[in-house]
């Protein structure tokens, strides 16, 4: 892992979801070492209220802490795993592995437990107590975002690249013929593309 991790700034979030996103802070995920976007809690902090699952308030009231739960990164890591796994088995539509499905639950019923149901205007809907802006406040969004993703969305649109690198993120695919193969043509598509014609012209030569 780099000891110079790269600007927020310099991070692509190219899921479609949040949940997805959260899953490819994972940069080149089959390839050793990994690098880990979220490598420290105000880092999670800090890519969270990038990401949209903190707002301004929400991550001023976050930022009071002085100390960080002992099993902040932890939890992070765990959820994120897990998602992976539960993503790439409703893609290629096996059932998700146990242990992933029981820590969505865990943290969907967090979720829900920190929300309410309440009229907006005319609308009813579902908001987060005003005691629910704490830390792991992103993580149930993206729990409860996740689960909206599975239950929601074909399985043939979730996808993982095709790059035989090790990229590893996933996306949603949202072009009319399901087409779409790479996280992006930039960093994967090209590059693989590449990879294949110099391959094809060896073997031909
Ligand atoms: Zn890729």
């Amino acid at each position: 892992m780099s000891l110079h991790p790269r600007q927020l700034s310099e991070i692509s979030r190219i899921g479609g979801r949040p949940s997805l996103d959260f899953v490819n802070t994972i940069h080149e995920r089959h390839v050793q070492p990994l690098e880990d976007y979220l490598c420290g809690d105000q880092r999670y902090v800090e890519w969270a209220m990038t990401a949209g699952l903190l707002d301004r308030s929400e991550a001023l009231r976050v930022g009071e802490l002085k100390v960080f739960p002992a099993n902040l990164m932890s939890e992070v890591r765990h959820l994120r795993h897990g998602l992976y796994e539960i993503f790439k088995a409703r893609a290629l539509g096996y059932a998700a592995d146990t242990a992933a499905i029981d820590v969505l639950d865990r943290w969907v019923q967090r979720g829900w437990r920190a929300s309410q149901v309440v009229n907006v205007g005319s609308q009813i809907q579902l908001v987060w107590r005003a005691d629910a802006v704490d830390i792991w406040l992103p993580l149930k969004r993206i729990a409860l975002d996740a689960l909206e993703v599975v239950r929601s969305i074909p399985r043939e649109r979730i996808k993982e690249c095709a790059s035989t690198s090790g990229c590893g993120w996933l996306f949603l695919d949202d072009t009319k013929n399901n087409s779409r193969r790479w996280c992006s043509m930039d960093t994967c598509g090209t590059p693989e593309k590449m990879r294949r014609y110099r391959g094809s012209s060896k073997a031909g030569s």
